[in-house]
């Protein structure tokens, strides 16, 4: 595992600060990967870049919702950063966000997968470095950031039966 503040030095030596609520590690975690004994670490520093970039996005979603619920109301990253092998094991998508250390998937404590999601939808405020949102299953919340303004894609994924096969459909909801 990387040290947060080795990765915290851009190459010009200014130190970048992660955001207050989010952490490196939280990105690169996984639990397939450890039971595989696959070695989730960057090994390119515009993903560690990238995935600051999205901690701040996530910072502001957590500061938004703490503030709308009046306390303060965490959000844990159940899957940051993917590297090629991690993607493959988990049958990702083959040119998948996740690879790119632009996307997350999320829960809020408290706050079911389907309010937070909706939470983001009604506010357009928010959907500036956004380029997409999709609820999961009904169980978590994937959030694609873009780099530049963009407009915002709302998805919902299922899982249905076609024949015999379970097989995951995006339902557009914008
Ligand atoms: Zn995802």
């Amino acid at each position: 595992m990387v040290r947060q503040d080795t990765w915290c030095i851009k190459q010009d030596g200014e130190t970048v600060k992660w955001p207050k609520n989010f952490k490196l590690w939280e990105f690169l975690k996984s639990d397939v990967a450890a039971r595989k004994g696959i070695d989730n670490t960057p090994d390119d520093h515009s993903i560690v870049e990238n995935l600051k970039h999205t901690a701040w996005i996530l910072q502001e979603l957590r500061n938004e919702i703490s503030r709308f619920k009046n306390k303060d109301t965490p959000m844990t990253v159940s899957s940051g950063f993917r590297c090629k092998k991690l993607n493959q094991a988990i049958k990702g998508a083959k040119n998948s966000d996740h690879m790119k250390g632009l996307a997350a998937d999320v829960k809020v404590i408290g706050v079911k997968p389907a309010d937070f999601y909706k939470f983001i939808k009604e506010r357009p405020y928010l959907h500036d470095r956004i380029s997409k949102v999709i609820l999961e299953f009904d169980s978590w919340v994937h959030i694609s950031i873009a780099e530049e303004s963009t407009k915002t894609q709302f998805l919902i994924a299922k899982k249905v039966r076609k024949w015999g096969r379970l097989v995951t459909v995006y339902e557009s909801d914008t």
